[in-house]
């Protein structure tokens, strides 16, 4: 399988696109008491990919109301900040779904690529086996799937199902189903998701 996406400057700016386009649209929603959003990014430092330094990626995108009284926080969600995870999203995603597939050499090449925290592999594991089955997004998507996807493939049977013929395509495919989960201030679904086979 072909990682060489994952050094390619490119795919973060396609992701950030994505981000920004998301952002956009919620920004010209409005606060839900009517007010204006002005934009409030806030700082992050993901690990994952030793090369990217891009500037863009120090800070998730997000807005404060401006309306005195409300101030209203409003995050968009993201399709490379997975909620308030260090690593992002594609990480998360790559490293748990390819781990039975690796021999041990390849497995720990990625392992060095992403700049990983070995122990931080379970943990992640768990989340997609106990955490991610419980919530809304995936109660939501599942009944899509025929035949069922069982918890305890997830998330590379998932990748597996989506649309797409290079495993970029089903990563970024995945990474916007998995939006709703990637903020708490803001619910709702960006325009561009419907049937995740098809999207
Ligand atoms: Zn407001």
């Amino acid at each position: 399988m072909c990682h060489d996406f994952l050094n390619d400057s490119r795919f973060y700016q396609f992701l950030l696109h994505i981000d920004q386009e998301t952002a956009a649209e919620v920004q010209a929603g409005g606060c839900p008491c009517g007010g204006v959003l002005h934009s409030a990014r806030y700082p992050r430092k993901p690990r994952g990919i030793r090369e990217m330094r891009d500037a863009s990626y120090q800070t998730r995108l997000s807005f404060c109301c401006a309306v005195e009284g409300c101030r209203r926080r409003c995050t968009p969600p993201s399709v490379r900040f997975l909620g308030r995870k260090v690593y992002l999203g594609v990480v998360v995603i790559l490293i748990t779904a390819l781990e039975h597939g690796l021999t041990p050499k390849r497995r720990q090449r990625l392992i060095e690529i992403l700049d990983l925290w070995p122990q931080t592999i379970s943990r992640w594991r768990r989340w997609w086996r106990e955490i991610f089955p419980a919530s809304p997004c995936w109660q939501s998507w599942r009944g899509y799937f025929v035949p069922a996807l069982a918890v305890t493939e997830l998330p590379g049977a998932l990748l597996g199902r989506l649309v797409g013929d290079e495993l970029m395509a089903r990563l970024c495919r995945l990474l916007r189903l998995l939006m709703p989960i990637t903020t708490e201030s803001w619910s709702g679904y960006p325009r561009g998701i419907g049937d995740p086979q098809k999207m």
